[in-house]
């Protein structure tokens, strides 16, 4: 594969950059010290900075309103946005919404798309998608999906319980995955559902308590009782749910990996600026030698874990399902941002466990990314199937 960026796209990366410098970063502390965290003004205000900067949603094609950079292109462009927590948000392309987004590009019919799709890509409206249950239903394992949708006439009734819903509180829609065949494996027989949030019959009830400060609309638990909905709410067709979520889910973690490389690089920048600028027993923190090694396997990681990412995009691109890539990227830059954060903390000593630096914030927001998308051993899980299946040891 080819590495070269394209210069405009490296053009674009550099004006995020300085966009999240300028605009983002200075919003960080309004957030931090609000107890709301980011208010719908606050976001409001960023959003239209970021459409008068021309930076709006670079993964959308032009005709939606964004960039048209393909999956490989927008790897630096994301991680310029993942600096600060706010400039996903800021630039329409942050999760849900970001993968929500290409799902229904990829499969909404044309009524669908201009209901849901379009307000969506013009930051008019939130979305959330609904597919993780508490015990016993759905969680690593998808197939053990409960929520049911039964045909009446030409409506479905869903009934069902979710958790985790990101951006619930506030969403106008969510995508709903049900069983929708008992008959068949849930693979076989579940399908996704549009549905405003409104509708009777979903019952919000909480925002999720968690660690890792506030997101946006939080992550919501959610009930359907009896929900009703026609079966134009059908994304795709009946019975793709899984093949429809392999579909967003592959990019999805990808771009997930590009945006926290982000944080990780910018806790990275101020390790170093600590390490250069403070004294311990006669000389810089940079000169002895156990902070070399931290700054040192930092700086290696991140680059490794950029190397997985830009080959699994490239891989996506030519038409590869790249399980095991992106199952390795996953894994690896969920774990290395991990360990980055970590070693910045430790570099910075008491300063970087107070709340003056950003880096206490993110250490908590970061360990929740070796859970979503597929838990760290969920993909150790995939990539090994694929190392004994090449080995010839598949099970029959
Ligand atoms: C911040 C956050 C946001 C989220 N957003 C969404 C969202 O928007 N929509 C949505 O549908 N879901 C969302 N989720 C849910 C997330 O995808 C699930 O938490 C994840 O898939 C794990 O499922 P679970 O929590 O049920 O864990 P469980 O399935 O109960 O697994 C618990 C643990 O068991 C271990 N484990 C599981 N399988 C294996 C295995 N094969 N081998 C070894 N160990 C294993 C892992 O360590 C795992 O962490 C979110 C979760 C979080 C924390």
């Amino acid at each position: 594969m080819d590495f070269t960026i394209p210069s405009h796209v490296q053009e674009i990366a550099r004006r995020v950059r300085d966009f999240v410098e300028a605009e983002v970063i200075p919003a960080e502390q309004v957030v931090r010290h609000s107890p709301a965290g980011i208010t719908d003004e606050l976001l409001r205000d960023l959003r239209q900075k970021a459409k008068t900067a021309r930076l709006w949603a670079p993964q959308l094609p032009v005709e939606l309103g964004g960039l048209g950079l393909s999956l490989a292109e927008i790897v630096p462009v994301f991680e310029a946005a993942g600096r600060s927590l706010l400039g996903a948000p800021a630039l329409n392309c942050a999760a849900p919404d970001e993968g929500n987004m290409h799902l229904l590009h990829l499969f909404a019919n044309e009524a669908q798309r201009e209901t849901y799709l379009r307000p969506l890509a013009s930051g008019a409206i939130r979305s959330g998608f609904a597919m993780t249950e508490p015990p016993p239903g759905a969680g690593s394992d998808p197939t053990m999906l409960r929520t049911r949708a039964e045909s009446d006439g030409d409506d479905w009734i869903i009934n069902g319980h979710k958790w985790w819903t990101s951006g619930a509180n506030g969403a106008a829609f969510l995508l709903i995955m049900a069983r929708t065949d008992p008959d068949l494996p849930a693979s076989k027989g579940s399908t996704i559902f549009l549905s405003p949030i409104d509708a009777p019959g979903i019952e919000i009830v909480r925002d999720i308590p968690h660690m890792g400060g506030s997101a946006i609309g939080g992550h919501g638990e959610i009930k359907f009782h009896d929900l009703r909905l026609p079966s134009s709410a059908v994304l795709g067709k009946l019975g793709e749910g899984f093949a429809l979520t392999q579909a967003r889910l592959g990019p999805a973690r990808l771009t997930h990996c590009m945006r926290w490389t982000g944080i990780a690089q910018r806790a990275l920048e101020i390790a170093t600026q600590y390490a250069v600028e403070r004294e311990a027993f006669g000389k810089r923190l940079a000169d002895h030698q156990s902070i070399q090694w931290m700054l040192a396997d930092s700086q290696t990681e991140l680059h490794m874990g950029r190397l997985l990412i830009h080959h699994a995009a490239w891989l996506l691109e030519q038409g590869s399902q790249a399980r095991q890539e992106t199952s390795m990227a996953k894994v690896f830059v969920a774990e290395t941002v991990n360990r980055v954060i970590d070693r910045a903390i430790q570099i910075c000593g008491g300063l970087g466990i107070s709340r003056d630096l950003p880096l206490s914030e993110w250490y908590e927001a970061a360990r929740a990314f070796r859970i979503y998308d597929g838990a760290s051993e969920v993909h150790r899980m995939v990539i090994a199937r694929q190392v004994v299946k090449a080995y010839g040891g598949a099970k029959s």
